[in-house]
């Protein structure tokens, strides 16, 4: 869905300038978002095993607009990746992120989206690292979550980003797993230290023996080859119970919370 609404703004009709115009519009109000800081991360929790604890949260934008209200990502983050906005509201993310995990108890974690975009910026190392340093978090606990389209054509230019980013120690993801168009040779191109099944697969899990069988063998493949799988959109206990039988450990969605700012997260006291 992401892909098609970037595409929206590459081919030309008219309802297409009536988009362009629009996305003039949220560009320039994105531009003041960032000097406003009307931009906040909200955090989901990650849980793992049946008791449901606690092992870290992904950091989710949104967009506090003083006229429009809450804007979702996918109605602003196509606009910044498509003016190059995407790199300094990337970097806020990670170093809101990290600042924030900071002083979440130490067997925490936190996830942050990264951009395909945001991998032609040659700073990106960079800017993790000065996000860990200023931050104090130990790199272990931060991970970032990327899309197959990183890895396209298998661009070694990205690759070698990721081995950057992985020999600082910080943890890399592979999201929305399934629904590219290769996937599976894409785990050959990097050692993902995680996979996180998209939310379709499990939403779809209790009509469809297709998506079931195709959980089972990410699964399976996961215990092969030593990746953790999260299972992303859980809503409810029946998926819940279904995703554990079939040997998920770490889970996201609804049913364990909703995202939040992080002054409203219900957490552990620090240990
Ligand atoms: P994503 O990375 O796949 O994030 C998961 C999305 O699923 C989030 O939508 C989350 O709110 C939603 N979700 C979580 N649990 C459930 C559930 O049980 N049911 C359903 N139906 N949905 C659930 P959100 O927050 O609207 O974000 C949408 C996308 O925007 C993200 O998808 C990610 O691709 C992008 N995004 C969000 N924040 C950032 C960011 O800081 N940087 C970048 N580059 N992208 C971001
Ligand atoms: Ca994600
Ligand atoms: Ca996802
Ligand atoms: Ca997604």
């Amino acid at each position: 869905a992401k892909r098609n609404g970037r595409d929206r703004y590459e081919h030309f009709s008219p309802e297409m300038d009536e988009a362009a115009r629009k996305r003039c519009l949220v560009e320039m109000d994105l531009r003041e978002a960032i000097t406003q800081h009307q931009l906040r991360l909200y955090y989901q929790p990650i849980t793992q095993g049946s008791q449901g604890e606690i092992v870290g949260y992904e950091a989710l934008m949104r967009w506090h607009h003083p006229v429009k209200g809450l804007i979702m990502p996918l109605d602003f983050i196509p606009v910044a990746e498509e003016t190059g906005l995407i790199h300094s509201l990337g970097a806020y993310a990670l170093h809101e992120a990290c600042r924030e995990a900071a002083s979440w108890p130490h067997d925490q974690s936190v996830a942050v989206n990264l951009s395909p975009m945001q991998f032609k910026n040659s700073a990106l190392v960079t800017t993790v690292e000065a996000a860990l340093k200023e931050s104090g978090l130990a790199p272990h606990r931060l991970e970032v979550e990327i899309t197959e389209s990183v890895l396209l054509d298998n661009n070694m230019t990205n690759i070698h980003t990721l081995q950057k980013l992985k020999n600082l120690g910080v943890r890399i993801a592979l999201d929305d797993f399934g629904t590219g168009y290769s996937s599976l040779s894409y785990l050959r191109s990097f050692p993902f230290d995680k996979i996180k099944i998209d939310k379709s697969f499990i939403s779809d899990m209790q009509d469809s023996r297709e998506s079931l069988a195709i959980i089972r063998a990410i699964t399976g493949m996961s215990r092969s080859l030593d990746i953790q799988i999260t299972a992303e959109g859980v809503e409810n206990v029946e998926q819940f119970k279904r995703l554990q039988e079939e040997g998920c450990s770490l889970f996201q969605g609804y049913y364990f919370g909703r995202p939040q700012p992080s002054e409203l997260l219900l957490r552990r006291d620090a240990p």
